[in-house]
């Protein structure tokens, strides 16, 4: 086979996997497979530029940056759609219909709302040609290039698509990859996102697309449009469109009566919280396209369908007191304290208020009958105030000017929502919940040290920072509340041993603003040490790969302040490794970040803790037995027959050492 057919045959190839994986849920060949299919791939197009195809699978980890993007007409216009909110207004609608159409018998399509970012996305011979977003209607903004991130968004089509149509849906963020996404936000104390929609719609608009192809967005469609289409009906549609090799949701369903539209909403509005999405309502459509066309637009939406919106889970409660959170790294979050109330299936008592100035557009008061509402928002979150149940004694609620728990002045930055307690060194919560990050088990992974006895150190004078711990004394310690002899002991044996953890991970540990996990990895790569690292300018930091100015700004910040200097004296003199061990200092990467490996058998490179040590290193998890979580087995010489029986039977690939080592250095 010559390269050119090579190249082609591994696109189809990895399009199709791409395919089952996104689009049908049904992966056929495992990730580890494909992954080395897509280096081949890589490879080979690196060495036969003269091959580039923008719509090769392995564009789609993004790369290309809009500066600006360009605003483009509609061919047609995307409407909106009008709301109803009770049977009533469906019959209404109905009504309207039957008296232009004369009483004729309908179909209809029922399908779940999606509630993220419209987008339309032509294809010409079978190949996406452009997507814009709906801008007013009329008109929309280019977004191609981070659409094509979206794996569920088919690149080529299969099948017989007709040469040139439009395609329309919603970029989505299912609720699995939003929470994972404000989990690493959270990691590095940074304020997380507010909820998937907002969070989908603002990735569409991000520069890099690079960026874009890192988020776990999804991509349902809900309709075809263009002329001469093969179909006649609308569900026709989704039919072909799923065959083409689109995501269509397969919820969608044809019915025949108005009493069938009601039971699909019934039942949708009580198992709605099962799909992984967020659908905020239900969208009816009449069926057949040509009654569609005699019915014909408003001036803002169609006649011919109508979305049908869920009561979103709502009670109203008493607000009894605000109180306010400082986190580790000194951002304050109001809390509202609520009069327990059922909601959504669990009591509710206490919901976010997110910052000043969202306390005083929504004018709350203590006192108040408030709204509670769950929406996608993990926590429930205040919509309104009752205004009618409000006494006349109420008072304005003043935003404290200081920090709760050490009465600094609070600040607030340009352009930031959020207040700040600036006592970095004094301020109790900042202080413990900095020591409490650092023995966390991802950072220096303390055994026998847990949260709340790291607040009891700090209440009985014993730890002010993270150096203190290696100074603790066991007669000191063994006095405290619920400190028996034995856990003393493993409290100092845990801190002890603390002193292996190697400088990537210690790192981490220090907690300097944005320097997550990943970010650490990097820096204790490329610097090796601490002192290089406290030496690096702002512009050497900035060249090192991930690392942008504010994290640069962040690391340089923190080797200016002369305390952080004399704790990590301190924590150099008793031991701690501060910098890279040269024989460890293997490949570090992300590689196999959210992969679970286990391992099992004798090795000829690697002893077993080295390799251990390799996995994580590289972002995977060790598994300690194989069960469905598991991605790849690592297997060396004499791995145990159960073990192997195990594998085969729940169909995970089975990788040798070299096999592994050639993934690590997949970069
Ligand atoms: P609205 O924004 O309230 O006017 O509602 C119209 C929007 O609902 C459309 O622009 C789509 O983005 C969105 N939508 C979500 N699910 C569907 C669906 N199944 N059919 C049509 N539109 C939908
Ligand atoms: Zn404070």
């Amino acid at each position: 086979m010559d390269v050119l057919n090579k190249i082609q045959s591994l696109r189809e190839e990895l399009n199709l996997h791409n395919y089952n994986y996104y689009v049908l849920d049904n992966p056929t060949i495992s990730d580890y497979e494909f992954d080395i299919k897509l280096k081949e791939l890589h490879d080979l197009e690196a060495k036969h530029p003269e091959y580039f195809d923008e719509n090769s699978p392995t564009q789609r980890v993004g790369g290309a940056v809009t500066k600006n993007f360009e605003t483009i007409k509609h061919e047609y216009r995307m409407y909106s759609l009008d709301n109803s909110y009770s049977k009533e207004d469906l019959l209404d609608w109905e009504n309207r219909a039957q008296k232009i159409l004369g009483n004729v018998v309908l179909q209809y399509t029922c399908e779940l709302k999606y509630d993220g970012a419209s987008i339309s996305i032509t294809y010409e011979n079978g190949k996406l040609k452009r997507a814009l977003t709906r801008g007013d209607g009329f008109q929309g903004d280019d977004v191609t290039n981070n659409i094509k991130t979206i794996k569920a968004v088919p690149i080529k089509l299969k099948g017989d698509f007709p040469q040139k149509f439009e395609i329309r849906g919603e970029i989505i963020l299912p609720f699995a990859g939003f929470e994972k996404m404000n989990q690493e936000l959270i990691e590095i104390g940074e304020t997380p996102y507010a909820n998937p929609r907002n969070t989908a719609s603002g990735s569409l608009k991000l520069q890099d697309s690079a960026e874009v192809a890192k988020r776990p967005l999804d991509c349902l469609l809900y309709s075809l449009v263009g002329s001469n289409l093969p179909i006649l009906s609308h569900y026709e549609g989704l039919e072909k469109a799923r065959q083409w090799g689109f995501k269509v949701p397969t919820q969608s369903k044809l019915v025949n009566s108005m009493d069938e539209v009601f039971e699909f909403i019934e039942y949708w509005d009580k198992h709605r919280h099962e799909m992984p999405y967020e659908t905020d309502g239900v969208v009816i459509k009449i069926n057949d396209l040509h009654l569609q066309e005699e019915l014909g637009y408003t001036a803002k939406s169609p006649r011919w369908a109508i979305a049908y919106k869920f009561k979103a889970e709502q009670v109203s409660t008493r607000l009894n007191s605000i109180s306010y959170q400082v986190g580790r790294t000194g951002a304050i979050t109001p809390v509202a304290n609520l009069e327990p109330v059922q909601l959504a299936g669990t009591v509710v008592k206490r919901a976010s208020l997110h910052n000043a100035d969202q306390i005083e557009k929504l004018d709350i008061r203590i006192g108040d009958e408030v709204f509670v509402e769950k929406g996608g928002e993990i926590i429930p979150k205040i919509i309104g105030v009752d205004f009618s149940q409000r006494t006349p004694s109420s008072e304005i609620t003043k935003y404290i000017t200081n920090c709760p728990e050490c009465d600094t002045e609070l600040i607030r930055k340009e352009g930031e929502a959020q207040h700040y307690c600036p006592n970095y060194y004094d301020c109790p919560p900042q202080i413990i919940g900095r020591i409490q990050h650092f023995i966390t088990r991802k950072a220096m992974d303390i055994e026998g040290l847990g949260g709340e006895t790291v607040a009891l150190l700090y209440n009985n004078g014993l730890a002010t920072n993270y150096a203190d711990l290696y100074e603790l004394k066991k007669d000191e310690i063994v006095v405290l509340e619920r400190m028996a002899d034995k856990s003393a002991e493993n409290l100092l044996a845990g801190i002890e041993k603390s002193k292996q953890i190697p400088f990537d991970r210690v790192l981490y540990a220090l907690g300097i603003r944005y320097v997550g996990e990943t970010v650490a990895k990097k820096l204790a790569k490329h610097y090796k040490s601490i002192e290089n690292l406290k030496n690096a300018s702002l512009e050497e930091l900035i060249t090192v790969d991930e690392i942008g100015v504010k994290i640069a700004q962040s690391v340089i910040e923190f080797f200016e302040n002369q305390n952080n200097l004399a704790i990590i004296d301190r924590l150099k003199s008793y031991g701690v490794q501060l910098e890279l061990d040269e024989q460890e200092s293997t490949v570090v990467s992300a590689i196999l970040n959210g992969k679970t490996i286990v391992v099992s058998g004798v090795f000829e490179k690697f002893s077993r803790d080295d390799l251990k040590k390799a996995i994580e290193d590289n972002g995977g998890k060790v598994g300690s037995s194989i069960s469905s979580k598991t991605d790849y087995v690592v297997a060396g010489a004499n791995m145990g027959p159960a073990k192997l029986d195990k594998a085969s039977q729940l169909n995970i690939p089975i990788i040798s050492e070299d096999d592994f080592i050639k993934m690590i250095q997949n970069d």
